[in-house]
């Protein structure tokens, strides 16, 4: 099977990810509960993989660094700590259900910044029409349908000027592009373990800078006289057992990331994309390509001629291509680029693919679609 559904998780994961997991099930107990060894280690394996997320990503202080489930859990805290019934939060148009729903839920007026796809001048005017009053913005770093690039440091600084607290969603980001957090000045930025970062399923990262409310109450391993959550991070936010054997795994991926370098990782993304990109042509359908190569990750969105979306996308696994189809969780991603009726096939790169898988995927794609 050639994997070109990274966006969706990093399947390519390095072998040392699983047998760290592996390791951590032998050796680790629970983390901050006890003085024994197994616990100890344990604490050791978190501590650790803060400090390995906060050199990446330049975070202050460790314990700014959150563990979560993924990047949905992530949000939820962000917005949870943020914003209440009735508040106004803006938005880009290129969002995922993990962000509009949540909002949804807690009662928010959701503020469309709207701009054409792939067009950085006009999200920055979108954003700095709508920032006055607002409680809040949210903005994820990189479409997971289009793979566009939002200008996050712009948007940042205007929201910033305005004294709207900001959540970045890198979900389709970390460990893909470079993240600075101390530069970015946001009030959080929110992420899975296992996109870009390599590691395991049932892990994120919320990335903390200011006031945070706790979703889920219980021992902490730490003040257990007190009925409230402690005060401070990331105790506050991370109600009960850790998941040990995934910290230990995404502590892995992170090392991953850090020693092939997440500059190389972009350049090797965008590479494969334009391959890829270059092999198919116009031979399938209408590949949704950014005019500047500089504003798409290793995302891509087909528009295939002649056949429905989740249709091609079956027809592609059977045929040994794993891509994904449909709306890809971002309903209002597709009302912006005008794809909602049809949605798009997604084809998805990755550092763990060599130049042969992705000539493959682009041969076998063509075959396929082509007939
Ligand atoms: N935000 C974006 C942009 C995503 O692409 C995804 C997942 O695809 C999420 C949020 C949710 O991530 P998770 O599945 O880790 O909760």
């Amino acid at each position: 099977m050639i994997y070109l559904d990274s966006a969706a998780t990093s399947l390519l994961k390095p072998q040392c990810v699983g047998e760290a997991m592996a390791a951590a099930m032998g050796r680790c107990a629970s983390p901050g509960r006890g003085s024994h060894e197994s616990a100890r280690l344990a604490a050791e394996v978190c501590w650790d993989c803060r400090c390995a997320a906060a050199e990446l990503f330049h975070v202050a202080s460790e314990e700014q660094v959150v563990f979560t489930m993924n990047a949905t859990h992530a949000i939820n805290l962000a917005i949870h700590s943020l914003v209440g019934p009735g508040d106004r939060v803006v938005i880009s148009g290129w969002e995922h259900n993990a962000v509009v729903r949540p909002l949804h839920a807690r009662g928010a007026v959701i503020d469309v910044a709207a701009a054409p796809l792939f067009d950085r001048e006009g999200t920055l005017e979108a954003f700095a029409r709508r920032l006055s009053g607002a409680r809040a913005a949210v903005c994820t770093h990189v479409s997971n349908v289009f793979g566009f690039i939002l200008p996050i440091y712009d948007i940042a600084r205007l929201c910033k000027a305005a004294g709207v607290p900001l959540i970045v969603d890198a979900a389709q980001s970390a460990g893909v592009l470079p993240l600075d957090f101390q530069r970015l000045d946001c009030a959080f930025a929110a992420m899975p373990g296992h996109k870009g970062l390599m590691g395991p399923q049932g892990t994120g990262l919320l990335l903390c800078h200011g006031e945070t409310k706790p979703l889920l109450f219980g021992g902490s391993g730490s003040l257990s006289r007190e009925r409230d959550m402690p005060a401070f991070l990331p105790d506050r936010l991370e109600a009960g057992t850790q998941n040990v054997p995934g910290i230990a795994g995404l502590l892995e991926g992170i090392r991953y990331v850090q020693s092939t370098g997440v500059e190389q990782i972009e350049r090797c993304e965008r590479s494969q994309l334009r391959l890829f990109a270059a092999e198919l042509g116009d031979s399938v359908g209408q590949l949704m390509l950014s005019p500047d190569p500089s504003l798409q990750s290793g995302v891509l969105s087909l528009l295939p001629r002649d056949i429905d979306c989740e249709e091609a996308a079956e027809l592609l696994g059977q045929g040994g291509v794993a891509v994904r189809a449909g709306l890809h969780c971002a309903p209002l991603a597709h009302e912006s680029a005008g794809t909602l009726r049809s949605g798009t096939v997604r084809f998805s790169f990755s550092p763990r693919l060599r130049r042969d898988d992705v000539l493959l995927g682009a041969k076998y794609t063509k075959e396929i679609l082509g007939k």
